[in-house]
């Protein structure tokens, strides 16, 4: 071995998953973490490797980001406002429109203070990391979202998680915190990788029971799930108790951007402490100009809630009829997962649905929970009952090609 060879290389640690991925690139299937949008024609269709493609793996539930009324209110932002704030939200970065969108954020969800981030990785990040501190406690479900296990990273309170969505696992941890402590319970509406729901109004009366604060982070039922689209929190008539909510711009609402809401008298001293807000530059004018139009459309986004319930219990009904193993028995929100053997038959299928011409998100560990492996399909408001008959007779092909069913 030469001592150019011997010299400790940072990037080491990355060979599994190296070696994985060129075994899997050397069985000749298209690399599923690279696909390319060449052309994007609507919220449900766009040309990928030259082909019109259907699309069921993006996050845009209600179909947003070609409304005509978003797109000219980034249009004019842009002309009147320039393409960007170059600073941070309490230097040179608040312009009249990310004030526009705090208060469309706290018309939605009638509550008293919205903050908005650059993206919802930051929002939790900011949010969690600054209010639970040295001795403080989080009590958070273990399929958390990275970003929200970030945050707790980034903190100095104690982690304490518990299993996915058991309620006496997380009373049994809040009984053992020490008394006087501070506690956050941190929850999901919807986990975005089985697509299944929280039973947040049990969860929630166990941990005022325990005194501690509540964080929901509802980034996959905004828009969708709650009569006014306010989330699981509110569908389930427990939004009062959750004292943050953490969102997101980068689904429901078609751009990019995150936040919080909430009731909290004290909460407008976050904008002076929390460090993922006050260190980074704040959301290009024509982005909070997208997300505040967009924010008030939905609204009154009570037909298209509707037809996107019809088309996820359709889909679910049908790859169930098929012979599909789904991450739900029942469709609990606009995410239908479909199990997967293993990461190569997943691969295989994946290619085999893009070649239909049907575009859908192979996950995979550690993003997924258990080890297992998921064709993960999101749904859009904007998809017709025909788009779903066509994306079923797609997986029929492929699943019978691949011997999946
Ligand atoms: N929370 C959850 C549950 C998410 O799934 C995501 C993104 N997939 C985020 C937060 C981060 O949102 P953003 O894309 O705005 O960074």
């Amino acid at each position: 071995m030469t001592a150019a060879s011997s010299k400790p290389d940072l990037f080491s640690k990355f060979d599994p998953l190296i070696q994985q991925r060129e075994a899997l690139l050397a069985s000749g299937v298209e690399d599923p973490f690279n696909l390319v949008m060449e052309k994007v024609l609507s919220p449900t269709q766009a040309i990928c490797n030259g082909r019109e493609t259907i699309l069921l793996g993006t996050y845009n539930y209600m179909g947003m980001t070609f409304d005509p009324d978003v797109i000219q209110a980034g249009k004019d932002a842009l002309d009147n406002f320039g393409a960007g704030t170059t600073g941070s939200r309490v230097l040179n970065g608040t312009y009249q429109g990310h004030r526009a969108v705090e208060e469309a954020l706290k018309e939605f969800y009638a509550m008293d203070h919205a903050m908005v981030f650059s993206t919802g990785y930051q929002a939790n990040l900011g949010i969690i990391s600054t209010i639970a501190g040295k001795g403080d406690y989080i009590v958070l479900d273990i399929d958390s979202h990275a970003s929200i296990w970030d945050g707790c990273k980034l903190g100095d309170a104690e982690i304490v998680p518990f299993k996915h969505n058991d309620i006496e696992a997380m009373e049994k941890r809040l009984r053992r915190i020490p008394e006087g402590a501070g506690k956050l319970v941190i929850l999901e509406g919807v986990y975005s990788m089985l697509g299944d729901i929280a039973p947040l109004k049990e969860m929630i009366a166990v941990a005022k029971k325990y005194d501690a604060m509540v964080l929901v982070d509802e980034a996959h039922s905004m828009g969708f799930i709650g009569p006014n689209g306010r989330g699981v929190a509110e569908e389930q008539g427990c939004l009062e108790d959750v004292d943050f909510v953490i969102g997101t711009f980068s689904k429901s609402v078609g751009t990019v951007g995150g936040f919080c809401v909430s009731n909290h008298p004290k909460f407008e001293i976050m904008r002076l402490v929390c460090r993922p807000y006050v260190f980074t530059a704040s959301l290009p004018p024509s982005v909070v100009a997208t997300a505040a139009t967009s924010i008030r459309k939905l609204m009154h986004g009570a037909n298209k809630r509707q037809h996107l319930w019809e088309n996820s219990r359709t889909l679910h009904g049908g790859l169930t009829a098929l012979g599909f193993e789904l991450g739900t028995s029942e469709p609990q929100s606009a995410i239908i997962a479909v199990l997967m053997p293993d990461l190569e038959r997943g691969a295989a299928m994946w290619e085999a649905l893009l070649h239909e011409g049907l575009y859908v998100n192979l996950a995979r560990p550690p993003a997924t929970p258990a080890g297992m492996t998921l064709l993960r399909c999101s749904l859009c408001a904007e998809h017709t009952a025909e788009q779903v008959q066509t994306i079923l007779g797609m997986f029929k092909r492929a699943g019978k090609t691949v011997g999946i069913i």
